[in-house]
Order: C-alpha cells, then structure tokens, then sequence
C-alpha cells in the first residue's frame, strides 16, 4: 500500500493543471493516466481550442477573465508559448449578441458590433448573419502542448507521473480513498479525479454525479484558398444561429477557430449519439461530414470543402452544460468540463487544487447534487 497525500487520476488538462497547481504549492502529489501524454482517446487532444471571454452566461466571462492571467502565469513559469489573443468573432441572433456585450461591458472589454456585411467586408472568408460582435481578448489555446507543457511541469515540480496506468477501482476506507492499479494500491485523503468522459464508470458508485452525456464530436479542418491564407482572416468564431442549436445560453450552432499548420477548424452538431468511452470505433460519419460541408460552403466562402480533413473528440457534458467541480469526502471531482472547458484550464487547476486542500465550493452551478 502507497500512501499519499494527494493522488490526481487523470492527465487530460484537467487533471494536469490540477497535479501543476498542487505541485507549485509544494503539496506530495501523484498523477496517473491511462494512456500516454496528450492522447487522442479524451478531450484534450488536437492542436488548438477557442479562448473567449464573449458568453452570454456572465458566470463564464468571470472565469475567463480569472483565466487570462493564470494562463499568462502558467506560460512565464514554463516559458512555454500557450496563449494567443487573435480575437473572436460571435453572430447570430440579437438576444445572443445582446447578452455577450453585457457580459463583456461588466469586466469594461473591449468589443466591436457590427451588421453581417460589415462584418464579412472586413473577413471576406466568412458569411454571417446579424448581429455581429467582435471581442480582440479572444482567441485560441494551444491544447496538445499545454497539456504536455502542464504533465512536464508538474514532474519538474515533485509529482509523481504515472503514465500508461489504468486505474482499475475506487473504493472508500473511512476519510481515505483506496485507488488499485494492475501494480500498486494507493491510499489517499484527497483523491482528485478527473476522467472525463469516464467519470461515471470509475465513481458513479460511490459518489452521486448529474446526468452525463458522453457523446463523440467531429470537427474537421479545412484550408482558406490562396487569397485569403494569411492568419489574420480567421479569428476564432461562434455561431449563435437562430434555426440551429444555440437556444440556450451555452449552446451555439457551430463553432470554430485556425489552428497552425493545419488549416481553419469548423465544429458542429449534427449526428452526435450517446458512446462508450472504452468502445469507441473512432469511424468519421459520412453524413456529419457531408452535413459539415454544406454549412461551410454556405458560411465559409474562403474555405476550400474538398478539403476537409475530420476528426473525432470526446464530449462529455452535463445536462446544462456545465462544470462539476465538488468534494465529496476525500473525493474531489473536476469533471466534465463539457466542450467549452479548455479556455480555463489553468484557472480549474487552482480552483481543483482548492477543493483538494479542503475548501468548498461556492458556485452552485459546479458543485455535485445532493
Ligand atoms: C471537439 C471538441 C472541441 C472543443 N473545443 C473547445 C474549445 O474550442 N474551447 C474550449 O474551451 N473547450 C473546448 N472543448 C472542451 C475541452 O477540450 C474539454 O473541456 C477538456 O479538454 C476536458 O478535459 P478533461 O481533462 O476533463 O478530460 P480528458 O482530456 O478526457 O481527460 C481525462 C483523462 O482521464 C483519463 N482516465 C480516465 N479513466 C482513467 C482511468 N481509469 N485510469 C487512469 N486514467 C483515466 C483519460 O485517459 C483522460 O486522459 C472541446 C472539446 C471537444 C471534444
């Protein structure tokens, strides 16, 4: 039996950032994945993710206005380059714009509005439809290398990194936590998991969590034609439209931002069904990706549909969209963080390790159901 202080199960960006913040603190902490570093399987893998500050829920532009700075930490304690301000573009419906220029105007952000033909004057590559607002804080998060950068730090510091490690059962012993892999049994008063879309099968027998959904996303990458190559046609975008999804405060039609190297990425959500994480067949479906090219032919006049190039990513959400980030006796959970979670993630870290070390949490909407 290994004792240990603080034990993290696993190394997506959740539990990365978590394992980085306890570690920074000094605390003894072990971090243990299924799988390698920055895998494929989760939800954390892929070049890039959408920064925003521009939400309709002001609950979620505080924390990303809590995020700038901690990711502007996290990149001078690894010197690592995570972070990039390219702005923002969100259209659709009034109320929707209306809503995220409240929100800004409550932190005193910057934002431009505009109509759909200004708007596409001025990014010829893309249609819209009005209203138009544009936030200069946005922008993307580079989400391969801050989860490499988060696992590498967080040796650096002290925590012990598992990798390739299973973690087959959780039982409770009194304020412990007993944690079994093929090799080794931990015992711990602060177990943090953070599984993701696997939550549920790891301890949903013994703590109480919402309704989940674990679904597969497949946003595909498309390259700008030669006339409109250069980076600064393709902010990050959210469509809020007015026939599509996107009639609750979380919710958008699509979505999508440039990656390097790769091309601009265009999400949406058509054909999404409940999976398992563990017998997933990774299969693109022909008909979101036939669906997909005709939102981009209509929206995207500067993207090239031939070639669109898809790929698969796990959901996991909770019925509203939103965190779970509660302790229930020696069990922290920081998860799902459902498919807008990426932006905050050094700011999860340091509310997760909070929780950790024995704090509560406030904000109703993330703590677990009694
Ligand atoms: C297609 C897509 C697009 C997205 N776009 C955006 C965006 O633009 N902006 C944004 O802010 N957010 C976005 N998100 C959301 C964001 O990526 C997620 O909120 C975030 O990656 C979730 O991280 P996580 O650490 O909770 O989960 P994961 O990355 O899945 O990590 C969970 C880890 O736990 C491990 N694990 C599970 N079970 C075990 C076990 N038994 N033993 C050991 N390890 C285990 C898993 O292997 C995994 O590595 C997107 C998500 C998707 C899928």
């Amino acid at each position: 039996m290994q004792n240990v202080d603080h034990l993290v199960i696993g190394a997506g960006a959740m539990g990365s950032a978590t394992a980085w913040q306890l570690a920074s603190q000094g605390k003894e902490v072990a971090l243990i994945e299924q799988f390698g570093a920055a895998h494929n399987k989760g939800s954390s893998h892929g070049g890039t993710r959408i920064f925003r500050l521009s939400y309709r829920t002001p609950l979620y532009t505080d924390l990303a206005a809590r995020a700038l700075p901690d990711w502007r930490e996290l990149e001078a304690d690894t010197q690592e380059h995570l972070l990039e301000q390219n702005g923002q573009l969100d259209h659709g419906y009034k109320e929707a714009i209306d809503e995220i220029a409240i929100s800004l105007d409550r932190h005193n952000r910057p934002y431009e509005r505009m109509n759909a033909s200004e708007a596409h004057a001025r990014w010829p590559g893309m249609n819209f439809e009005d209203h138009v607002i544009y936030s200069p804080d946005g922008g993307r998060c580079f989400a391969d290398k801050t989860v490499e950068t988060l696992i590498n730090r967080s040796r650096e510091l002290g925590a012990q990194v598992q990798l390739n490690t299973p973690v087959l059962s959780i039982a409770l012993d009194g304020d412990f936590a007993i944690v079994e892999t093929a090799t080794q049994t931990w015992r711990t008063p602060s177990l943090v998991v953070a599984a993701g879309g696997w939550v549920n099968k790891l301890i949903g027998h013994i703590v109480k969590l919402p309704d989940l959904i674990v679904d597969a996303g497949q946003p595909a990458h498309f390259q700008p034609k030669a006339n409109l190559a250069a980076e600064s046609y393709w902010p990050s975008f959210l469509h809020h439209g007015a026939n599509g999804r996107g009639g609750s405060p979380l919710e958008a039609s699509a979505y999508g931002l440039y990656t390097p190297g790769e091309g601009f990425k265009v999400g949406t959500w058509s054909d999404r069904k409940a999976i398992d994480p563990d017998n997933r067949d990774f299969e693109i479906s022909q008909k979101h990706l036939t669906e997909m090219k005709e939102y981009v032919a209509h929206w995207f006049p500067g993207l090239d549909i031939e070639s669109a190039v898809a790929t698969t990513c796990l959901f996991t959400n909770t019925p509203e969209e939103d965190f779970i980030l509660d302790r229930r006796g020696p069990i922290t959970v920081c998860s799902p963080c459902s498919g807008h979670g990426f932006k905050f993630v050094p700011t999860i870290g340091k509310i997760t390790a909070e929780l950790a070390l024995g704090g509560k949490q406030n904000t109703p909407r993330w703590q677990l159901p009694n």
